[in-house]
C-alpha cells in the first residue's frame, strides 16, 4: 500500500479541480485522480454566476475568468417576436452583476493551470475501482490505464465523480428523485440572423423562446456562435436519443424562433434527457460527496456546475482546518451537509419548476403563462429576487451549525444576520493590506471585523488564542459591533461592540479544539 496522504479527490470535473485548488489555498496538498484520459474539450456548464466568481476573486482567478468570459447584462423571454420578460441582470448585489459566459472546458482549463501553479497536479487515467473504511482512513482500490492495481489509504476521501459517482455507489447511496419524460436537444452552432431590421440575438443576453411546441433557448457564445436547446418531446425507449443532425436543429428554430435564421458551422450537436436527483447524505464516515455526484438538475438557470463548486468551496476551508490539526472532526465537518443538502434541493425545485413551465404545451396552460409571468415578473422586487436566486448571492445559512444566534440588541451594527454573505465593506489598511473585506479573505482565515478600538484585555486574548486562524480587522464607517466572518466570507456570529468574548466562545465551539 502507498504511504498515507490526508485527502483524495475523485474526478477532476469543475468540482474535484476547485476542491483541490481551494485545500491547496489552505495548505493541505490533496491527490486528485481522474479515469478520462484528458480533459473535456465540451462546452457543457456555460454559465458562471456571480457567487462563483466571488468565491474565485478570494481564490486569485476572477480576472482569468473575466477576461475569457462573455459577460450577459438580460435575460429575456419571448413567445414568437413578442418580448414578453427581460430580466435585469444587473440587480444582483455583487460587484459581478452579470452571467459570466464560458465553455466547461474553458472553466476546467483555467481551474487546472491555476492547480498547477499552486504545485499539484491531476493524475490522469486513472479510476477509483471501490473503497473501505477503517477508523483512522479510507482505503482506496484504484485502477491506472494499463490495469495496474493501487491500493491507496486517505484520512479523507471526496467523490467529485460526476452523476454516475462510482464514490456514491461504493456507499451505497440511493441517488433519489426522477428522470423527466422529454428528450432534449443541443448545438453550438454559428446562426446568421439575415440582413432585415436589428437581430434579435444579441452577444449580451440570454434568450428564450416559448412556443407551443416547447422551449428553444439561445446563449452567446462570442462573436455570431450560439448555444441552442430545446425540448423535443417525449422520450421514446430509456437509452439516450441519438445526436440530433443540424438539418433537425435548424426546423426546431424555424417552427419556435421568429425568422428565418440559420445555423451553420456546429461544434458539437448532443442529446441529453434531465434527471432530479439528489442523495440523503453528504458524508459519511471520512467519505464525501460533492457535485453532481450529489444532486442533479435541469440546465434551466445553469446553476448545477455553480452549486458544486460552491460545494468544494464550502467544504475545503473546513477539511483544510481538520487537516492541519486546527479544529476537530466535529461540527466543522458535519456542517458541510448541513448548508450544502438544503441549497442544491432549492435549486432542484426551482430548476424542475422553470423547465415545466417553459414547457407548458395546453393552450389554456399558455395563454395563463404568457399573460402572467410578463405582469409578475416586472415587479421590482420579483426582479431583484430572482436575479439573486439565480445568481447564488440569495443563499445563507440560517440554520447552520456554524451560525450563532444573536440577541436582537447586538444585530444592530454588524455586516450582515448571522448566516448571511457578508457584503464587501471598505477595512483599514497598512500600506500593501488588501482594503475590501474580500480582498482580505483572500488570506484564508475567519475575520474578527470591528471598528478600530482600544486593544482591549479581551481582545488581546482573542488575538492570543486563535491568532492563527482569524485575523481582526476594522471596518471604515461602522457603529462598532462585532462580525465574525468565515473563511468563506458567511457570517457566523454578531456581538455588541467589545464583546470579544462571545466571538471567542463561538470560534472554539466551532473549531473543537485550537492546537
Ligand atoms: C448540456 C449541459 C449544459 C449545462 N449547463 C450548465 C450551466 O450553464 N451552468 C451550470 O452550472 N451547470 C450546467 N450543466 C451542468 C454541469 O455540466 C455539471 O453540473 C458539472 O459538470 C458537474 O461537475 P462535476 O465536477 O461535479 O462532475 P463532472 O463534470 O461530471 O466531472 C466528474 C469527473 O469525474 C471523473 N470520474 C468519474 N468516475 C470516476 C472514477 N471512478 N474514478 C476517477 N474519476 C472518475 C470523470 O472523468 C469526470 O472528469 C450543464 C450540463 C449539461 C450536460
Amino acid at each position: 500500500m502507498t504511504a498515507q496522504k490526508q485527502v483524495l479527490i475523485v474526478g477532476a470535473g469543475p468540482v474535484g479541480l476547485t476542491l483541490a485548488m481551494e485545500l491547496a489555498r489552505h495548505g493541505v496538498r490533496p491527490r486528485i485522480i481522474d479515469q478520462a484520459a484528458a480533459r473535456t474539450d465540451k462546452s457543457k456548464a456555460l454559465v458562471v454566476w456571480s457567487r462563483t466568481l466571488e468565491l474565485l476573486q478570494a481564490a486569485g482567478l476572477a480576472d482569468r475568468f473575466l477576461d475569457a468570459g462573455l459577460r450577459v447584462g438580460e435575460a429575456r423571454i419571448f413567445a414568437g417576436s413578442r418580448k414578453l420578460v427581460g430580466m435585469p441582470l444587473g440587480l444582483i448585489d455583487s460587484a459581478f452583476n452579470f452571467g459570466l459566459l464560458l465553455p466547461q472546458s474553458e472553466t476546467e482549463r483555467l481551474l487546472e493551470e491555476h492547480l498547477t501553479q499552486r504545485g499539484v497536479t491531476v493524475e490522469r487515467s486513472v479510476a477509483l475501482a471501490g473503497l473501505r473504511q477503517e477508523a483512522d482512513a479510507v482505503i482506496s482500490s484504484l485502477v491506472q490505464a494499463g490495469g495496474r492495481e493501487e491500493r491507496f489509504a486517505a484520512s479523507w476521501l471526496v467523490g467529485c465523480d460526476g452523476a454516475h459517482s462510482t464514490t456514491r455507489h461504493a456507499l451505497g447511496l440511493a441517488f433519489a428523485g426522477e428522470t423527466e419524460d422529454s428528450d432534449w436537444i443541443l448545438g453550438d452552432v454559428r446562426i446568421d440572423q439575415g440582413q432585415a431590421g436589428e437581430p434579435v440575438l444579441t452577444r449580451s443576453a440570454l434568450n428564450i423562446f416559448w412556443h407551443a411546441e416547447g422551449v428553444l433557448i439561445f446563449f452567446p457564445l462570442g462573436e455570431d456562435r450560439y448555444r441552442v436547446a430545446a425540448d423535443v418531446g417525449p422520450a421514446r425507449g430509456e437509452g439516450r436519443r441519438p445526436d440530433p443532425s443540424l438539418k433537425e436543429l435548424q426546423g426546431v428554430m424555424d417552427r419556435r424562433g421568429p425568422g428565418r435564421w440559420r445555423a451553420t458551422d456546429p461544434s458539437w450537436l448532443s442529446s441529453f434527457r434531465i434527471n432530479e436527483r439528489q442523495v440523503d447524505h453528504y458524508r459519511i464516515g471520512r467519505v464525501f460527496l460533492a457535485g453532481d455526484a450529489a444532486h442533479i438538475h435541469s440546465p434551466a438557470g445553469g446553476q448545477g456546475m455553480n452549486t458544486g463548486m460552491q460545494d468544494a468551496f464550502n467544504l475545503a476551508w473546513k477539511l483544510a482546518l481538520v487537516c492541519r490539526g486546527q479544529a476537530a472532526d466535529g461540527l466543522l465537518l458535519a456542517s458541510y451537509e448541513r448548508e450544502r443538502r438544503p441549497v442544491a434541493a432549492t435549486v432542484i425545485r426551482a430548476a424542475t419548476l422553470g423547465t415545466r413551465l417553459a414547457t407548458i404545451r395546453q393552450p389554456l396552460g399558455r395563454i395563463l403563462r404568457d399573460t402572467l409571468v410578463p405582469l409578475v415578473s416586472g415587479l421590482p422586487p420579483v426582479q431583484h429576487g430572482f436575479a439573486n436566486r439565480l445568481a447564488e448571492t440569495a443563499i445563507a445559512y440560517r440554520d447552520s451549525l456554524l451560525t450563532g444566534t444573536t440577541p436582537n440588541e447586538n444585530r444592530a451594527g454588524g455586516l450582515a444576520r448571522p448566516g448571511s454573505r457578508a457584503p464587501d465593506v471598505r477595512l483599514e489598511a497598512a500600506p500593501g493590506e488588501p482594503d475590501t473585506l474580500y480582498g482580505r479573505l483572500a488570506a484564508g482565515h475567519f475575520l474578527a471585523v470591528g471598528k478600530a478600538a482600544p486593544a482591549t484585555q479581551a481582545r488581546e486574548r482573542f488575538e492570543a488564542r486563535f491568532g492563527a486562524v482569524c485575523h481582526t480587522c476594522s471596518a471604515l464607517g461602522e457603529t462598532g459591533a462585532l462580525t465574525l466572518v468565515r473563511p468563506d466570507g458567511y457570517v457566523a456570529v454578531v456581538a455588541a461592540p467589545g464583546d470579544w468574548k462571545t466571538l471567542d466562545d463561538h470560534l472554539l465551539r466551532i473549531l473543537g479544539r485550537v492546537s
